[in-house]
């Protein structure tokens, strides 16, 4: 199976071939068909697996076109801000002919910049735990919209103490959802987050 028998819409298929993706990785194959599927996913992959396209591109397809009047329908966790702007760079190499559009919350940029981000009704946000806690305390932000939630390298999120962060995040976002964990490892306090944060989820590994 290739990336041409998965379905994928015309713009999002040439995006993935722009990119330069001729086959997908072993862990796309597994998560973009169960993602598409609509199944919350517990990934264990690590950096260098693929597993940004492995959640980016499915959330192309779920979310399709730019909808500027309502929230965020995307939000994608990441641990640190190098990694989230290395997401950010994905999304909009792979997803160049959709017109989607992601802001990013970070910690280390400056309040003005998030609020303008903030103010363009972004489909996506791509955020750090701290900053986008921070965000939502001092700008009501709501997630009232999001219907895509991705939680990426949850291994290190814990191990960089964002445990509460994530408790309150997961409070804030509706209850019907799509929820996806990818982590390189499964300690006890993680698989605990997913059995709270997760809907039935199917287990992936390699
Ligand atoms: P990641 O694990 O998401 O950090 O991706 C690791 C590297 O693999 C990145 O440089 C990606 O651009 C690349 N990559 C991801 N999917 C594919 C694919 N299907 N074919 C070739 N390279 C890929």
């Amino acid at each position: 199976g290739g990336f041409q028998s998965m379905g994928l819409s015309h713009l999002i298929y040439k995006g993935i071939i722009k990119k330069g993706y001729k086959v997908p990785t072993p862990i796309q194959r597994k998560c973009i068909p169960l993602i598409m599927d609509d199944k919350d996913v517990v990934a264990m992959a690590r950096t260098g697996s693929g597993k940004t396209a492995a959640f980016l591109i499915p959330l192309f397809e779920k979310l399709q076109t730019r909808q500027s009047t309502i929230g965020a329908r995307g939000l994608l966790l990441a641990p640190t801000r190098e990694l989230a702007l290395q997401t950010m760079k994905f999304f909009k190499e792979l997803g160049r002919f959709t017109t989607l559009k992601a802001a990013c919350i970070l910690g280390g940029d400056k309040m003005d910049d998030q609020f303008a981000a903030l103010h363009e009704n972004p489909d996506v946000i791509v955020a750090t735990p701290g900053r986008l806690m921070h965000v939502l305390v001092e700008m009501e932000l709501r997630l009232s919209c999001v219907q895509y939630v991705v939680f990426d390298e949850a291994d290190r999120l814990f191990e960089l103490g964002f445990h509460e962060h994530l408790h309150e995040i997961l409070k804030r976002l509706p209850e019907d959802r799509q929820t996806l964990l990818f982590s390189a490892t499964l300690p006890k306090q993680l698989i605990e987050f997913a059995k709270a944060g997760l809907n039935d989820p199917t287990l992936v590994r390699l």
